[in-house]
């Protein structure tokens, strides 16, 4: 039957693990919105538009046509036909990304096609940042996961001490854009069910929120 699972949280706090696993268990479809926040902030970039103008950053999201599977096995991204997928995970869109997706028209836009994506699949897990707030308040389950800063920093880049500090910086500062902005801040849902993925792992999430479906 219908079953809708909002995940939500900062980066590297364990989401697309989670819900993937999740997704693959509960035999439901699976969506990345930061993949489609994302894709439209390479469009932008490509289109030479300033991220900061949020006039033709909207204009950009307006004529675009962007694709994203729900396979959570493995999901393409396209952007007017283009196979973003690679790109759209590089150091430009995530620099950007933050500035894009703080203009409300892009928002607005984005919320519609999320929302039109769960009706259609019916059965299906979301993540994101305002899933459990604003794009599917009804869903029938909300998760917030967290992890300490190092943490999510060391989930978030390679081994070496240099790379962990400057993606610790990055993320801290998406994380300020992201929860600060005006429209749909990261928040939590006043219903979710908060976990901490620092100590806990992959599997005893996943184990968890199965054990919450079922309840
Ligand atoms: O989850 P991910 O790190 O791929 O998200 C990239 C960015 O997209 C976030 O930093 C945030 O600015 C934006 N985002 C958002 N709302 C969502 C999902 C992502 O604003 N539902």
């Amino acid at each position: 039957g219908r079953c809708v699972v909002a995940v939500d949280g900062p980066s590297g706090s364990g989401k697309s693990t989670v819900s993937r696993r999740l997704a693959s268990g509960i035999d439901a479809r699976y969506l990345d919105t930061g993949a489609m926040y994302r894709a439209i902030t390479w469009a932008v970039l490509r289109s030479g538009v300033d991220p900061a103008d949020a006039e033709s950053v909207a204009k950009v999201a307006g004529e675009v046509e962007l694709r994203i599977g729900t396979d959570p096995q493995g999901y393409g991204v396209t952007v007017d036909g283009t196979a973003v997928d690679k790109d759209i995970r590089g150091p430009e869109v995530t620099g950007a990304v933050s500035a894009v997706s703080a203009v409300p028209a892009v928002r607005a836009l984005l919320v519609q096609r999320q929302r039109e994506m769960i009706a259609n699949a019916g059965r299906i897990v979301v993540e994101g940042r305002d899933i459990g707030s604003v794009v599917a308040p009804d869903a029938d389950l909300k998760v917030y996961l967290t992890a300490s800063e190092s943490a999510r920093a060391k989930r978030r880049s390679t081994e070496d001490a240099a790379d962990v500090a400057a993606t610790a910086a990055d993320l801290a500062r998406r994380d300020r854009l992201d929860s600060t902005r005006t429209a749909d801040p990261l928040r939590q849902a006043d219903d979710a069910v908060v976990l901490d993925t620092t100590e806990l792992g992959i599997d005893e999430v996943v184990a968890r929120l199965r054990d919450l479906l079922t309840e």
